[in-house]
């Protein structure tokens, strides 16, 4: 690698969105994820069900259940 071409490549924390944290390597600083590999479905074997910014509740509320 050059010198002085490449951004800074840093350990940073990252935070999910479940309140578990990983370090990684990243240019930015402090992430924030909505899923890892903690919580993800793929990887816990469970259902989870992850509601986006409310959309069931805005479907439970147009249709009154
Ligand atoms: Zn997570």
């Amino acid at each position: 690698m050059k010198a002085d071409i490449h951004p800074n490549y840093n350990l940073t924390t990252v935070t999910c969105a479940c309140g578990s944290t990983f370090e990684t390597g990243s240019i930015k600083q402090n992430l924030r994820v909505e899923i890892c590999s903690a919580c993800h479905p793929h990887f816990t074997g469970k259902q989870k069900f992850i509601d986006a910014g409310g959309r069931v509740d805005k479907f439970k509320r147009k249709y009154g259940i």
